[in-house]
């Protein structure tokens, strides 16, 4: 069988990974050895496992592949903040994970966010968005979606200067290409492998899952047991609008995703997240802004708006005077508000460009 044919180590969960080490017969302790490579040492290849013995390195190498990923394209911004990668899947497939840096301020810790994709493409063409208008390739499994953070740690650790403590990525965020929901248990079981103690350890509380607001999976992930962040990406105050510009909300409108949020709320007691893209003419205009802090009035909420990053669907962004009104106003309706301002637009960092670039042989 060729390597690429080979299932991905990295989609075994801790549990199978040990029951397939049994399974070969292996004592349970070569499980954790092999864990701690692929998570905390960042193993490239069997080979490198050098605790195991060669046999079982080969016997791996026979049923696994290691690393499902492969870089092909490689941009920083001009501040070097923002880092974006496009990788080549076992099939062929495209995808892209963005890591953007924030330098500590006003006693806050510096973090190091890894943006991740869950699909291959976007079935849910949202107009303002480079991926949605790519249509769907197919569903990232738990170890592609996983992987993705090891790449950004090797990359971090390859970048530390002689003496400096290596980097790892402190923050990850499911915003990348695809919608998460819609690949749910592949997303959650990602979510599982990062969060470990043994491996990556990333804090739940440190995931955000960004999703258009579909609403089973919303109630779904209040029953789980992790604490993580989550992000609805609203974009509209009403249906007219938000509908004009993401299909997906004829089928869950906003009153139905409100509701979904209050039940996730009383759940969780968890803040929700609801990110706003400023498309100019279109949503950003002071009565949406009334609007938008009388549907989100009283609710454990925070809203971050984002002013376009100019897409090839035309739209623009506003202009200053205007996304400081619309942030007031919701602010004088006691809604908590930040306004975002989108990272690396001279590397084509907003969520499927880079990809539309590669496939049209753009650059
Ligand atoms: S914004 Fe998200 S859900 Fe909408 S098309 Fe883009 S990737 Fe899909």
């Amino acid at each position: 069988m060729s390597p690429d044919a080979l299932p991905s180590i990295f989609d075994l969960t801790r549990s199978e990974l040990s029951d397939a080490i049994a399974e070969l017969g292996e004592p349970a302790y070569r499980g954790k050895q092999i864990w701690k490579a692929l998570y905390v040492e960042d193993a490239t290849s069997f080979d490198e496992i050098t605790t195991l013995p060669r046999l079982l390195r080969d016997r791996l190498a026979q049923r696994y592949r290691l690393d499902p990923l492969t870089a092909v394209l490689q941009r920083k911004s001009n501040d070097g903040l923002v880092e974006k990668t496009l990788f080549r899947l076992a099939d062929g497939e495209l995808i892209e994970t963005v890591l953007m840096r924030y330098e500590s301020r006003d006693g806050s810790r510096a973090r190091r966010t890894a943006c991740i994709s869950t699909q291959a493409g976007c079935a849910l063409g949202c107009t303002f968005c480079a991926t949605g208008q790519q249509g769907f390739r197919r569903q990232l499994t738990a170890g592609e979606i996983a992987a993705q953070v090891l790449h950004v740690n090797r990359r971090l650790a390859a970048q530390a200067k002689p003496g400096e403590d290596k980097e790892r990525v402190t923050n990850v965020v499911f915003m990348g290409m695809g919608e998460p929901f819609a690949n749910y248990d592949n997303t959650m079981r990602a979510v599982g492998i990062l969060n470990d103690d043994d491996g990556v350890r990333l804090g739940a509380r440190h995931m955000t899952i960004s999703t258009v607001g579909l609403v089973p999976q919303i109630l779904k992930l209040a029953d789980e047991p992790y604490q993580i962040n989550l992000a609805i990406s609203l974009h509209a105050p009403n249906d007219k609008i938000r509908s004009a510009t993401m299909p997906i909300n004829r089928r869950y409108p906003i009153a139905r995703i409100m509701r979904a949020c209050r039940t996730y709320i009383s759940k969780t007691n968890r803040r929700i997240s609801f990110e706003y893209v400023l498309l100019s003419g279109e949503n950003d205009r002071p009565e949406h802004a009334e609007e938008l802090g009388e549907l989100l009035k009283g609710m454990l909420c925070h809203v971050n708006l984002i002013p376009v990053n100019a897409t090839d669907a035309g739209y623009t962004r506003p202009p200053d005077g205007r996304i400081g009104k619309f942030r007031d106003i919701l602010k004088r309706s006691g809604i908590a508000v930040t306004v975002r301002f989108e990272k690396g637009t001279d590397i084509d960092a907003g969520c499927g460009q880079l990809r539309a670039r590669a496939l049209t042989g753009a650059d």
